[in-house]
């Protein structure tokens, strides 16, 4: 079979290590030549955006972070940020905090460093994305895109155990969906396979110890390589679907991708058997869901979407927003119908197993 594709590498430097980021943050900063940085951290960041940002001397610090970027608190972070005549965005904190400093790249044009403290990996995507009257939306900018990106997992001992397990297959959402997104093709393929590993190596060994440096190390690095394949390779239905389920009913963002990513995967694996076939090999499992659910065994993780306050009574609306953008080229046909079963399985917390011959 001939190998025919079009791919696009997006152009950020990464520097990788454990203790390191204090060290690799001053570096940054002075190779960028930067006068008048502002740092962007929650109040809950605060405490590692001292130890990181040690070796900087920030105009303005940012605590004002609220989960998908509410337009009103972008409109406020870019006001300072103007009024300070900031040169450089340094974020260190989750995707939330990643977000606000991208709101404010995106209309600013500043550049941003990012030090990520969970395994979102906004940080490697040019993704932006805010909220406004309960409509999140998301859109592709290269401004937005870090130019370089500190990774430490020294950062991520303080996640507790739950949102690392979330925030992990949050990242192990972006791998699977990647795989039939859009836009895949051999190169995020393998990055995204590669990134399965990691995850399915470090995310037990967090669960196990959270103090555990190699688990920590592992997770990021399968975290950064899972946001280069879904930016490279775009929003699959798993991501359309939490997009909406963020945006218009404000479920926390991590655990929904945990929740819903193994009923995309029943769903769609019997429909695309090379991406399934990618998958199964990474977990190191006869098949896809079976490395999956073995791993979300493991890792305990969240089973249904009524924990987080979702309803039954929501999913109509659910459907109707999501059911549109959901791409063409999924590899099942999606429908009003089906998309309304898998929600209900979703949200009851059903075997993701009664999917698969929809
Ligand atoms: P988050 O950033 O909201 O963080 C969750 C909580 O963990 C917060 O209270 C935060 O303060 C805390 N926290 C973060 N790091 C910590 C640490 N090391 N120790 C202790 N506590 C810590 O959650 P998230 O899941 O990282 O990010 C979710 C947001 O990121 C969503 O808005 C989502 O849309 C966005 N996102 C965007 C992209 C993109 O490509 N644009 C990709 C992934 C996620």
């Amino acid at each position: 079979m001939s190998l025919v594709f079009e791919h696009v590498a997006l152009g950020q430097r990464v520097l990788f290590g454990t203790g390191k980021a204090a060290e690799n943050l001053a570096a940054e900063v002075e190779r960028l030549g930067a006068q008048k940085v502002m740092v962007i951290a929650s109040e809950f960041e605060a405490t590692i955006a001292d130890v990181v940002c040690a070796g900087i001397s920030p105009v303005l610090r940012w605590d004002q972070v609220v989960m998908h970027v509410p337009v009103e608190v972008a409109e406020k972070a870019r006001a300072a940020a103007a009024e300070h005549e900031i040169d450089l965005l340094v974020c260190v904190g989750g995707g939330s905090t990643t977000g606000l400093a991208k709101a404010v790249a995106l209309t600013s044009g500043i550049q941003i460093v990012a030090v990520p403290t969970t395994y979102a990996g906004s940080e490697a995507t040019n993704v932006w994305g805010l909220t406004d009257a309960a409509r999140k939306t998301t859109g592709v900018d290269d401004s937005v895109l870090p130019v370089s990106v500190v990774y430490d997992a020294g950062l991520t001992l303080s996640l507790p155990v739950e949102m690392s397990v979330a925030s992990g297959l949050n990242g192990m959402a972006h791998c699977i969906d990647s795989l039939w997104a859009p836009r895949a093709d051999p190169i995020n393929a393998a990055l995204a396979a590669e990134g399965i590993r990691a995850l399915n190596q470090g995310l037990p060994l967090i669960k196990a110890d959270p103090q555990d440096l190699q688990g920590r190390e592992q997770a990021l690095y399968g975290a950064y390589l899972s946001a280069v394949a879904f930016a490279s390779a775009g929003s699959g239905m798993h991501h359309k679907i939490c997009h909406v389920l963020g945006g218009t009913f404000n479920l926390p963002h991590a655990q929904t991708h945990a929740t819903v990513l193994s009923y995309v995967l029943a769903f769609n694996a019997p429909a695309a058997p090379e991406a399934a076939a990618r998958a199964a090999a990474a977990f190191g499992a006869e098949d896809a869901l079976t490395g999956l659910n073995r791993l979300r065994d493991i890792l305990d993780a969240p089973k249904a979407l009524a924990d987080y306050g979702f309803t039954e009574g929501n999913i109509p609306e659910a459907v109707r927003i999501a059911l549109p953008t959901i791409p063409a080229s999924n590899p099942r046909k999606v429908t009003a119908e089906n998309l309304t079963r898998l929600l209900i399985t979703a949200t009851v917390g059903e075997d993701p197993k009664t999917l698969t011959d929809l």
